[in-house]
């Protein structure tokens, strides 16, 4: 067998900061390294394994794909494609679809969705999108200059125009940007799931959506690690009640084959035409097979257990001494210690437990159908790292 480490760290870009780990197989929410370790995995591939690794319901689903064709590029007609982007409008209420590859190309659509909209009824020169203070839209030029974090945008200046960033939660500075600037929409992540897992207040949501209305700005959710059942809902602007005007969404869709989808409702269906955008990938058959999979599992049955398991967790986890809070929504949980996040996510992984980290916090994400008795035994692993 090859030296891992070093011909990783050989061949490898220098991009990431990897746990000193080799993943090599799993099943539901357990997996092993190359030692042969067993882990219960609390994170999913930071919420991508929706039912966790090689569920066999998804992965028949995979397989039956893989052996009639792997990919026809768009051209053509294709029904995974069609069959999933069928489902995600009948259960969002959503009118139209368009399929790419990654968190950063579904909102990459949304932007340049909300661009042409806004071009086409007010002029091209209300091309300016609001988005959040400590937001995270994704690692592309324009996706980072969506992201209101001046850490990932230093090196790599100059950035696409038109983007102001208003403080979440903040009522009057959006209402400042908005007046401020010619605007095309609002974009926002109803958690930030980077930034720190920190949910928006419902009040603060509800006027995003006020303020849309009264600027004639489309309402854009960014659900790339919010969506597909890890908020508790299908997505989680449902649990704030509101109708976006686009949806973007990847991460979790298709459980963990690389899918991106972008949802358009009533006013932007019509917006993209023919040759506008594009994707050699997109709505590729395999992850698309994957994604109905997962789509149609994720039923009121399924959602009220996520939302039990949250329950469960913050219960276990609020009462311990070294645990300062716990924040976030579903099974998309942050945990502020009194001990360094990256201490209790090392003792975990000691332990046989994998959590991962977002800012200061230590983040939880388990797959959507983790058994009740491995979701303990990790969590009482997780109360014993915390404690101080
Ligand atoms: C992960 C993430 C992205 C970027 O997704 P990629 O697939 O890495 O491009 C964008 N937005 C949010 C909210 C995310 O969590």
């Amino acid at each position: 067998m090859i030296d891992i480490f070093n011909s990783d760290k050989e061949y490898i870009a220098n991009t990431y900061a990897r746990f000193p780990l080799c993943l090599v197989e799993g099943k539901g929410s357990r997996v092993k390294d190359s030692n042969g370790k067993e882990y219960i995995d609390l994170s999913t591939g930071i919420a991508v394994n929706t039912f966790g690794f090689s569920d066999d319901e998804w992965k028949n689903a995979v397989i039956e794909q893989l052996g009639k064709l792997q990919h026809t590029s768009n051209l053509y007609y294709s029904e995974p494609c069609t069959k999933l982007a069928q489902l995600l409008c009948e259960k969002t209420g959503m009118k139209k679809v368009f399929f790419s590859n990654s968190g950063a190309e579904a909102n990459e659509c949304a932007i340049k969705t909300a661009r042409k909209y806004a071009a086409d009824k007010k002029g091209s020169e209300y091309n300016t999108i609001v988005t959040l203070v400590n937001s995270f839209h994704g690692r592309t030029i324009t996706t980072l200059a969506a992201t209101g974090q001046d850490v990932f945008h230093k090196d790599f200046l100059p950035l696409t125009e038109g983007f102001v960033y208003a403080n979440a939660n903040d009522i009057d500075d959006l209402n400042a940007k908005v007046k401020e600037n010619k605007c095309a929409a609002i974009m926002f992540e109803c958690v930030q799931g980077e930034g720190g897992v920190l949910p928006l207040t419902k009040e603060f949501v509800e006027a995003i959506v006020k303020i849309a209305e009264e600027n004639d700005l489309l309402v854009i959710c960014d659900e790339v690690q919010t969506g597909n059942g890890r908020s508790g809902s299908l997505y989680a602007y449902m649990n704030y009640g509101i109708t976006p005007d686009i949806v973007s969404t990847a991460k979790g869709l298709a459980g963990g084959l690389p899918i991106g989808a972008t949802l358009m409702g009533e006013k932007t269906e019509k917006t993209l035409g023919a040759s506008d955008h594009g994707s050699t990938f997109g709505g590729n058959p395999i992850s698309c097979a994957a994604a109905v999979n997962v789509i149609s599992r994720i039923d009121g049955e399924l959602l009220e257990d996520v939302r039990r398991k949250s329950q469960y967790i913050i219960d276990e986890l609020s009462c311990v001494n070294g645990v300062k809070s716990v924040c976030g929504m579903g099974l998309m949980l942050g945990i502020e210690t009194e001990k360094e996040a990256s201490a209790v996510i090392k003792e975990c992984m000691d332990n046989g437990v994998l959590v991962i980290k977002a800012k200061n916090k230590v983040r939880l994400l388990p797959a959507l159908n983790i058994p009740d008795d491995e979701l303990k035994t990790a969590i009482n692993v997780l109360k014993k790292a915390c404690e101080v």
